[in-house]
């Protein structure tokens, strides 16, 4: 099977996006501009033993590598328009493309995504895909523009990726229903597109939980001026699940820093409070208020009224310099 033909069969929509004049099939795409509206571009790379192993299913790999991208999407509060896919791999398996490219179309579709091209190459399994989308012009949310005194608040529950990795969960295994649920968070991540759009209108900053809370509200706080933030450990919205699995310490500290939940993390003026409450019950999204905004110092965590014991703040990844 040739390129062309690996594409035709495996990563046709097989019908008209909106907006595309020319998706795959020739040298380049042409997308139609949208007037009054700004381009916002992300992209994402999965390689195999870094961020999945071999023994990862097909569809959940297709579904995870657009899904990580939807979710910078959402982060930025734009809705998403078309993808490309840059694909190596280390052989035409038909079963395994067949299965990658049934969950990254479904995804795709269910997000009114149209795949307009890519690469296809040989060697070691690696997935690029970058997303664009829009965003009315000067609106796109970002991680500046939190200020001291404003709520922070989590969508979904935390904590349930990381729970599933500290279990060793994989779908090769017989899982109980509790077990399934957490791999599912981790090899199904569900991006938070339709939250990002209403949020331009009603938060100041926000970023999609990828390395960790701790981590990641460090970001907006440093991005938006040096600030700090009280988080009360009580009120964060932990998995029901990681708790009866692993007890409630361990929960916690997977809500605080493990990684991979693709939850959103934004704040909001107080005076606000109750647009976020209706906006929770409406989008039948958890919205927890999990601390509040503070002029520096860190992020203190406090149990019980006293701090809470510093955690790992997040997963990165360290560069081995040569020389
Ligand atoms: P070129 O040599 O001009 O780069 P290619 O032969 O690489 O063209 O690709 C042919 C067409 O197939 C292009 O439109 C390209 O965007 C598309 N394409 C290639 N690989 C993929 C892929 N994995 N997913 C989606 N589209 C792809
Ligand atoms: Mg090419």
């Amino acid at each position: 099977m040739d390129e062309f033909e690996l594409v035709a069969q495996y990563f046709s929509q097989g019908r008209v996006q909106a907006g595309v004049r020319t998706g795959i099939g020739d040298d380049g795409a042409v997308l139609e501009g949208v007037p009054g509206q700004d381009l916002v571009v992300v992209t994402d790379t999965l390689v195999s033993g870094v961020h999945f192993a071999t023994e990862h299913s097909a569809g959940d790999i297709g579904h995870k590598a657009l899904a990580v991208n939807l979710s910078d999407i959402a982060a930025m509060g734009a809705s998403a328009g078309w993808a490309l896919l840059n694909l190596t791999l280390p052989r035409a398996d038909t079963v395994w493309l067949e299965n990658f490219s049934a969950a990254l179309l479904e995804l795709a579709d269910r997000f009114g995504v149209a795949l307009i091209g890519g690469d296809t190459t040989r060697g070691p399994l690696s997935i690029s895909v970058t997303v664009g989308g829009w965003v009315p012009s000067g609106q796109a949310l970002t991680r500046q523009g939190a200020s001291t005194g404003e709520d922070i608040y989590i969508s979904g529950t935390l904590g349930e990726a990381a729970a599933a990795l500290a279990l060793g969960l994989d779908c090769q295994q017989q899982l109980t229903l509790l077990e399934g649920e957490l791999l599912h968070r981790l090899a199904r991540p569900e991006p938070r597109v339709d939250l990002g759009i209403v949020l331009r209108t009603l938060a100041t900053a926000a970023i999609d939980i990828s390395d960790g809370l701790l981590a990641d509200l460090g970001h907006v706080l440093a991005a938006s001026g040096q600030l700090g933030a009280s988080i009360t450990a009580e009120a964060l919205p932990l998995s029901p699940a990681a708790c009866k699995l692993l007890g409630k310490e361990a929960a916690l500290s997977h809500a605080l820093a493990g990684g991979d939940d693709f939850e959103l993390c934004f704040t909001v003026p107080p005076e606000r409070r109750l647009a976020v409450a209706t906006l929770a019950r409406s989008s039948g999204l958890t919205l927890t208020c999990i601390g509040t905004v503070t002029p520096g110092g860190g992020v203190i965590v406090s149990q019980g009224g006293a701090p809470h014991v510093a955690v790992e703040s997040g997963y990165r990844h360290h560069w081995q310099a040569d020389g």
